[in-house]
């Protein structure tokens, strides 16, 4: 199923997996993203960093269009998916997306959880899905989970199935919000480590995070938003060893 590279040449010199262009979301009179371009290039990872209320989780979900953009277009491979007349069902099997809390359905296992939307969504045969998803979680160091129910695993765990899940329908692309937000200090490592292992497999990413080691670690672009707006962008050693904006570098000390 699927998993086959369907890059269009859009003839525009770019062969990014997302593009954003000139994005604007507002809620009533709030505008919450102004003028947004963003440019995701394959098998790289951007990480968005901005205080909360920053617009962040905001344009994650209009990548994933579970939000509808007031202005300007998102492409996926060089489609445009802002397009009225694209299916968003379509859009989002191509795109996987692990969120902060867990969202693992409680009365399901492991297995049943991660071969879910495979075998609904996907149409992928039972015996295909589970063979899939036992790959997937003896990779993601959860070998011999696949019984379980999720109130039996810890929150780092759980965190790990929730991105199984997510990669069961071979994305194109991961969109991971903040995915350690809500984990004990102690379990963040190896839900990153996971992030990690997936960037050396190739995989393309756009992650929120408040993780700046992480992000200056990890990412090949860093995005920082500041009111709707991308205050300033390019590689973790531009933007946290030199940023230009005083706004970037109020933010980044506040940290500190
Ligand atoms: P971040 O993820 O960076 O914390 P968000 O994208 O969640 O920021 O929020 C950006 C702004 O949009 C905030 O001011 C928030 O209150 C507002 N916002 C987000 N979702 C909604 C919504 N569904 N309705 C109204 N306002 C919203
Ligand atoms: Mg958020």
């Amino acid at each position: 199923m699927s998993g086959t590279d369907t890059t269009t040449d859009t003839g525009l010199g770019t062969d990014a997996v997302l593009r954003l262009e000139s994005v604007r979301k507002t809620f009533g009179r709030s505008v919450v993203l102004r003028d947004v371009d963003l440019e995701v290039a394959p098998h790289t990872v951007t990480a968005l960093i901005g205080a909360s209320g920053s617009g962040k989780s905001t344009l994650l979900r209009c990548a994933n269009l579970l939000e509808e953009i007031d202005d300007g277009a998102i492409f996926l491979d060089g489609e445009d998916i802002t397009d009225p007349r694209v299916d968003p069902d379509t859009v989002r099997r191509r795109i996987g997306v692990v969120f902060q809390a867990y969202n693992l359905f409680p009365h399901m296992t492991v297995l049943e959880n991660v071969t879910l939307a495979p075998r609904r969504v996907h149409g992928v045969p039972r015996a295909e899905a589970e063979e899939r998803a036992h790959e997937l979680l003896g990779r993601l160091g959860l070998d011999g989970k696949a019984g379980e129910y999720p109130d039996r695993l810890s929150g780092g765990q759980q965190q790990r199935v929730a991105i199984v899940r997510a990669l069961a329908g071979r994305p194109r692309l991961l969109l991971l919000d903040e995915i350690t937000a809500a984990l004990d200090p102690e379990l963040v490592g190896e839900v990153l480590s996971v992030v990690r292992d997936l960037k050396e497999e190739g995989m393309t990413m756009v992650l929120a995070t408040h993780e700046m080691g992480f992000a200056r670690d990890v990412a090949d672009q860093v995005c920082f938003l500041d009111g709707g707006v991308v205050l300033e962008r390019g590689t973790p050693a531009e933007v946290f060893g030199e940023p230009r904006q005083e706004r970037t570098r109020r933010f980044l000390r506040r940290l500190v």
